[in-house]
C-alpha cells in the first residue's frame, strides 16, 4: 500500500495556501480540505453554520473553534481522506490542532508534516489588495503576479472573479493579528513533534510548488522505509 500522505499547510492569509493546495492537488490526487472554503460555501448557502460563521469571517476573526472542529472532523471521517489529504486553513489555533491530533490518533493516522508558507506581512498586505477568486469555486488569481487571461473571468471555470469581503484592506489587517497571535504557536506545536517543514513563500508560485513537491518526494521515501 502507498504511504499516506496527510499534510498541512500553515501560513498567514496570502501566503499562497490556496495557489500550492490546488497544484498539489493535481501532482497527487489528494482531498484538498480548505475550512474557508466550505465556511464559504456555507454562508453563501444560508446553512446555521453558515450563518454563525458569517459575523466572525466578515470580522477578520477565527470562527469558534467548537463549530470549526466539528466541521473538520466530520470531512475527515469522510472516505475519500483516508489514502491522505492536504488542509488549508486547519487547525488555526492550538486547540484545533490537539483535537486533530486526537482524531486521527482514535483512528491510526497521523499527521505526515506541517508545511510552513512563510512570507513576511509587507508582502502580504500587498499580495491580498491584488487577489481575486471566482465566484463559482473559489480558484486564485492576483491582478499583477498571477492574472486571468481574460480580467475579471476564471480561466478555470468561466465565473466571475471578485475581491473576498475578508480581502478588503481594514480587515486584513486585523486577520494578520489573529494570525501572529493565534495561528503562529502552531508552528512551535508541529516543530516539538518533529513535523514543520519550512519553505520560503516570497518564492514565485512555481518555485515555492517545486520545493513543496520536494519535501513531499522526501517525505514518501520516508514514510515508505
Ligand atoms: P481562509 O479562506 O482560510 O483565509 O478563511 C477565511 C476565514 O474563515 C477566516 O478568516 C476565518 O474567519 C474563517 N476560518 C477558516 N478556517 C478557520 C479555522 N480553522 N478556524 C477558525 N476560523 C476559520
Amino acid at each position: 500500500m502507498p504511504p499516506q500522505l496527510n499534510l498541512i499547510l500553515i501560513g498567514p492569509p496570502g501566503a499562497g495556501k490556496g495557489t500550492q493546495a490546488d497544484r498539489l492537488r493535481e501532482d497527487f490526487r489528494l482531498p484538498f480540505i480548505s475550512t474557508g472554503e466550505m465556511l464559504r460555501t456555507n454562508v453563501k448557502q444560508g446553512t446555521e453554520l453558515g450563518k454563525a460563521a458569517k459575523a466572525h469571517m466578515d470580522a477578520g476573526n477565527l470562527v469558534p473553534d467548537d463549530l470549526i472542529v466539528a466541521m473538520a472532523a466530520e470531512r475527515l471521517d469522510q472516505d475519500d481522506t483516508q489514502d491522505g489529504f492536504i488542509l488549508d486553513g486547519f487547525p488555526r489555533t492550538t486547540a484545533q490542532a490537539e483535537a486533530l491530533e486526537e482524531q486521527l490518533d482514535n483512528e491510526g493516522r497521523r499527521i505526515t508534516a506541517a508545511v510552513l508558507l512563510a512570507v513576511p506581512d509587507a508582502e502580504i498586505i500587498k499580495r491580498i489588495a491584488g487577489r481575486r477568486v471566482c465566484v463559482k469555486a473559489g480558484h486564485n488569481y492576483h491582478v499583477d503576479y498571477d492574472p486571468p487571461k481574460n480580467p475579471g473571468v476564471c480561466d478555470q471555470d468561466g465565473s466571475r472573479l471578485i475581491q473576498r469581503d475578508d480581502d478588503m484592506p481594514e480587515v486584513v489587517e486585523k486577520r494578520l493579528a489573529v494570525y501572529h497571535e493565534q495561528t503562529a504557536p502552531l508552528v512551535g506545536f508541529y516543530d516539538e513533534r518533529g513535523l514543520l517543514r519550512r519553505v520560503d513563500g516570497t518564492r514565485t508560485p512555481a518555485e515555492v510548488h517545486d520545493h513543496i513537491r520536494a519535501l513531499i518526494a522526501t517525505l514518501l521515501l520516508e514514510e515508505s522505509l
